[in-house]
């Protein structure tokens, strides 16, 4: 090797000691007879010293390196004068007494400090560069300890990571797919895989009762913030199992995650049905970090003289504890927030209960103080607490006052970083009505199965049938979801039927699944946990792009190699694709 150590591990233990390092130049400092050189690597900074009254000639040459060049220094460990008590390796430095310049570099485009002052675009492009950061090194860095540890986790409990095949079989449900022309059969295209799902239930048919992949999945959509085409899953499956074995495994798994990375003693999660969770937070993936829970308001606020609230199918409201002293322009500022385009509400209605007992709203006109009371009282709002209501159309509604109740959480400082509350949503809708095209579409995905005391409802109501599928959210972002699922023939086509395939298009594009399901197919059930997402959200991030080391931009390209990009002529002809102009 080229070193002898790196350059975050030297201490007071290894003064006088002869050591080479190597990394790049993270700074130079030249003072009078002196020039200090901060060297970098992965493991951290050590000082190197070159002394002009040791080696004229070393010194004049250390004076010559620039930023980031790739050098080896020889020299022997010394007690630093000014100690920097910031760094592990701050009791320290090198007195050089040989140095080699294994590269040089340009000036890189921007700064590789911690608060770096390029752009996102430049740091993209140059994303080589960004990885030698430490904020991104350390989220690289984290990100490999989580895997080791689900690896781990999951091996000891029996699980067999087994890979799947990337290039398998186009289908229409579910997301676009990304489709690769096959050369050797022209007209014909493969498509990457949007999870290994049927990959993964075939695999419990051949025997494999618990599986796991950490696995790239792809799917073309449009790119929203926290998105990318290409993505991890830590993707699971095990047979013989029902719904209670899969929420205890990988809660076991979660606890261990959350254990080992984090040093947090998760206690146990929480179980929220999909009705609660949209009745009481307005979303099936709520933030639980903090209360404001909803409430119904309509037998309390309908049939007075507020027509807005009388037209409504919903009126619901939570309380903003300890708020009654909001001023005029607080209250106008939650009105601007729900009024945004992208909430899309005419308004908020707030009722101030005063710490005389009195209350103020803004619709006083409409209500006495009495029916304001015994608003507030439905609400659970006491002296001092502000309650807001919006009403509307049920799910429209639930959904705006959802966005209000995590403004306020923010507003309020109540979403704190590094507290976590997970939570399993359970008792899906199995299929979910679309206005646009008038048909049904699987909540989770065509395989999931129905609880088998609403099977009989597939085809007499399929709105009201439930799935034993789930959902683990955590602080307001959906990690995992996953679902018991079919595994038997018929059931299968009656699913396929009530999703509008003709049998004929059912056979066609999963008849291979059908088939083997009349082969012995055992009771299975898994998960996929979206694994860059796991990182963010554990790290308290927004973006899962800094979990990715070579991330896709909002358009969907790869800035630094610029694809996507045109193939050649001669590429599209083997191919079979035909060239325009
Ligand atoms: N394959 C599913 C998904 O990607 C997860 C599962 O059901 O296991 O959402």
């Amino acid at each position: 090797m080229l070193r002898t150590h790196t350059c975050g591990e030297l201490n007071a233990a290894h003064i006088q000691k002869e050591v080479t390092l190597c990394g790049w130049i993270q700074k130079i400092r030249n003072l009078g007879g002196m020039t200090f050189v901060d060297l970098r690597d992965r493991y951290g900074i050590t000082q190197l010293t070159f002394d002009h009254a040791t080696s004229i000639e070393l010194s004049e040459k250390a004076q010559r390196l620039g930023r980031e060049w790739v050098i080896k220094a020889t020299g022997c460990v010394a007690e630093r004068h000014s100690k920097n008590r910031n760094i592990p390796t701050g009791d320290i430095e090198i007195i050089v007494e040989h140095l080699e310049v294994l590269n040089e570099s340009l000036i890189p485009p921007f700064t590789i400090e911690d608060e770096s002052d390029g752009g996102d675009e430049l740091r993209m492009k140059y994303r080589y560069l960004d990885l030698r950061r430490n904020p991104v090194k350390n989220n690289i860095l984290f990100r490999h300890k989580l895997s080791i540890e689900i690896r781990n986790y999951l091996n000891n409990i029996g699980f067999i990571e087994i890979e799947t095949p990337f290039l398998i079989k186009s289908t229409p449900e579910g997301a676009r797919d990304f489709v690769v022309p096959s050369r050797m059969n022209q007209g014909e295209f493969y498509a990457l895989p949007q999870s290994p799902q049927t990959f993964k239930q075939l695999l419990m048919m051949s025997g494999y009762d618990r599986y796991f992949q950490i696995v790239r999945c792809f799917r073309d959509e449009d790119l929203r913030a926290d998105r990318q085409p290409e993505f991890t899953q830590i993707d699971c499956e095990m047979s013989f199992v029902e719904q209670e074995d899969i929420l205890n495994t990988f809660e076991g798994l979660v606890k261990h995650i959350f254990k080992t990375v984090k040093n947090i003693e998760l206690t146990d999660i929480e179980r929220i049905s999909y009705a609660d969770a949209m009745k009481y937070y307005g979303s099936d993936k709520p933030d639980a970090r903090f209360g404001m829970r909803f409430t119904e308001l309509n037998d309390v606020t309908q049939h007075r003289d507020f027509k807005v609230f009388n037209d409504s199918e919903l009126v619901v409201g939570f309380v903003a504890e300890g708020c009654a002293g909001y001023t005029r322009k607080q209250l106008d500022s939650i009105s601007d927030f729900v009024r945004r385009p992208q909430i899309g509400a005419t308004g908020v209605v707030y009722l101030l209960c005063m710490e005389n007992g009195s209350f103020k709203s803004s619709v006083d006109k409409f209500y006495a103080q009495d029916d304001l009371k015994a608003i507030a009282d439905k609400a659970h709002a006491k002296a001092g607490d502000l309650l807001l209501i919006m009403s509307g159309v049920t799910e429209k509604t639930q959904k705006q006052l959802c966005e209000l109740r995590l403004e306020m959480g923010n507003r309020l400082g109540l979403r704190m970083a590094g507290e976590y509350k997970a939570l399993w949503i359970t008792n899906f809708p199995l299929l979910e009505w679309d206005e646009d095209t008038m048909r049904f579409y699987a909540k989770h995905h065509p395989f999931t199965a129905p609880k088998p005391e609403d099977e009989a409802l597939l085809e007499l109501n399929p709105g009201e049938v439930k799935a034993n599928a789930y959902d683990l959210v955590i602080n307001g972002t959906e990690i995992g979801g996953g679902s018991v699922r079919i595994h038997n023939k018929v059931l299968q086509q009656r699913m396929f039927k009530a999703l509008g395939f003709t049998e004929e298009a059912a056979q066609q594009q999963f008849g291979f699944l059908l088939n083997a399901f009349q082969y012995g197919a055992p009771p299975h059930a898994g998960i996929a946990f979206g694994f860059d997402r796991l990182c963010a959200v554990l790290s308290d991030c927004d973006s899962i792009r800094d979990f990715i080391a070579f991330p896709k931009n909002n358009s969907g390209r790869d800035m630094m190699i610029d694809a996507p990009s045109a193939i050649a002529n001669e590429q599209l002809k083997e191919l079979g694709i035909q060239i325009k102009n």
